[in-house]
């Protein structure tokens, strides 16, 4: 069963291309990673899997459903962004549960997917607190209840772990994967961070300059990247 599809999609903005006819296929359930150097079309590419961007051409499906035209709130999507983004006058009840309200789901439904998400997330002991009284970590995961509590299709995440330091990017890092094997979602997740890649994806994309240079497991591209950028970008010989 497919979880994304992208076929021949490119972007423009203005006179430049910076999305050139990419295709690829995340299978369902899997943790697929966009890795590459700032300015190579990461976000851009997320961007237009949420439906935040138009695209210029191709198509994208989310388990075999076109929404290339489809609205963001009506493509089953989440997306987690690198600055977390909280409304800092709401607790994190209050934060995680924003968009079920908005959906007008019952008292009951809002209390029960938010204590799920929070006993998932290790939050149900600061439900109460503000955004300003969390710490960096606490405030990422609240990030991530208020994606779960939609139950996406897809997550997708932005450099989520970049604004962190480096002992607790490792311990979100963990938290991800773990994340992963317990709801078993697709999730697309965007890094520049070579180490992070290769930990977290089942499948790994790698762009330079708006094309996919080269895909695959880990391993695979480890062992037997394709040209000099993969090699000298994923961290073995070419
Ligand atoms: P990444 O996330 O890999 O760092 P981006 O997707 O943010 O890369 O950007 C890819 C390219 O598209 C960059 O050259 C960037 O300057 C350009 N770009 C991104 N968004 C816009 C925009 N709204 N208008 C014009 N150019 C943009
Ligand atoms: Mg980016």
């Amino acid at each position: 069963m497919t979880g994304v599809t992208l076929r021949n999609v490119r972007k423009s903005f203005g006179t430049v291309e910076v999305i050139k006819n990419v295709s690829l296929e995340i299978k369902k359930g899997e943790f697929g990673v966009f890795v590459g150097p700032s300015g190579c079309g990461k976000s851009t590419l997320l961007r237009m899997i949420a439906g935040l961007e138009e695209t210029t051409s191709g198509s994208i499906a989310i388990e075999g459903e076109d929404v290339t035209h489809v609205e963001p709130a009506r493509r089953g999507v989440a997306m987690v962004f690198q600055s977390y983004a909280l409304y800092p006058h709401l607790n994190v009840f209050e934060n995680m549960a924003f968009s079920l309200r908005l959906a007008r789901a019952s008292r009951e439904k809002t209390h029960q997917m938010v204590g799920e998400a929070a006993r998932i997330l290790k939050l149900e002991d600061h439900l109460h607190k503000k955004p300003s009284q969390l710490s960096g970590g606490q405030r990422q995961r609240v990030a991530i209840g208020r994606a779960i509590v939609r139950q996406p299709k897809v997550f997708l995440f932005d450099e989520p772990l970049s604004n962190l330091d480096a002992e607790l990017r490792v311990q979100m890092r963990l938290e991800l994967a773990r994340l992963h094997r317990r709801i078993g979602a697709t999730m697309i997740y965007v890094t520049h961070d070579q180490v992070e890649a290769m930990t977290l994806a089942d499948k790994i994309f790698v762009l330079r300059d708006g094309e996919v240079q080269q895909s695959g497991g880990p391993i695979e591209l480890y062992d037997d990247p394709d040209n000099r950028f993969v090699g000298g970008f994923i961290g073995s010989p070419a």
